[in-house]
């Protein structure tokens, strides 16, 4: 089997069990979106999924993800979203500014202040018009757990405070990946405590433009149907799709 003719069953399948997911969930899977994690994978594999109807790419580390976005035909670029979503380091952030659309990962105000910098200076330089989403990375661990990565809850309403002022950013909503070694019903309630605080940011946010920020991005290939019933709005999915990755990140 090709290449494309695997993208194009791996992905059917992926379609099918989000559709299956908000079936069981009573959503429309309209208000669902797929962001194929292409981290590892070549631009070759993400213009096959580009024709196959995937608008939203993923990427997690800035050099690779750089150059991969550069090699796209503009044709294949223009038609895409590109989200960062792994940990980002500040002196990483003017480069990603320059060329993704959202930025699932941020988990700090000092990333905040990078970001927004960076943009502007993107827009100032033509490499992108039109301010950067942003989503804040929230910490889902409890107690002994181990969290994998994000603000503390406690911190998040200064953080959407930190984005809200920023001039080049715009507030989306919240993200996360569930802790380990959690059962269903566990990560379940961690994503439940998410859908929660994304409510608490647009209602502190009271009038202002962060009321909009909807965006809910949890559930990755191993738990996209418990992320949706749990009211994610965007699915990040990778080896489900592109298959095994060489780093078990
Ligand atoms: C790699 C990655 C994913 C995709 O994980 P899969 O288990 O392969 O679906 C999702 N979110 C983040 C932040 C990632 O780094």
């Amino acid at each position: 089997m090709g290449r494309s003719e695997e993208l194009r069953e791996r992905l059917g399948a992926v379609r099918s069990r989000i559709d299956a997911a908000c079936a069981a969930a009573g959503r429309d899977p309209h208000e669902v979106t797929l962001v194929a994690v292409t981290k590892f994978f070549p631009s070759a594999d993400v213009e096959i999924l580009a024709g196959l109807g995937v608008e939203h790419i993923g990427e997690s580390r800035d050099q690779e993800a750089g150059e991969k976005v550069a090699s796209l035909p503009a044709s294949v670029r223009e038609r895409l979203q590109v989200h960062f979503v792994g940990q980002l380091q500040r002196n990483k952030a003017r480069r990603v500014a320059g060329y993704a659309d959202v930025v699932h990962s941020v988990d700090r105000a000092r990333l905040v202040s990078a970001l927004d910098a960076g943009r502007v200076q993107a827009r100032a330089d033509g490499e992108v018009d039109g301010p950067l989403g942003v989503l804040l990375q929230v910490d889902l661990g409890e107690g002994e757990q181990a969290g994998r990565g994000g603000v503390a809850p406690a911190d998040l309403d200064a953080l959407a405070g930190a984005v809200a002022e920023a001039e080049q950013l715009r507030l989306r909503g919240v993200m996360a990946i569930a802790p380990l070694g959690l059962d269903e019903a566990g990560v379940r309630s961690a994503f439940d405590r998410l859908a929660a605080l994304g409510e608490r940011i647009r209602h502190t946010a009271g009038t202002g433009p962060e009321r909009e920020a909807t965006w809910m991005s949890a559930g990755m290939s191993g738990d996209l149907e418990v992320a949706v019933a749990a009211g994610a709005t965007h699915l990040r999915v990778g080896s489900a799709i592109l298959g095994s990755r060489p780093d078990p990140r």
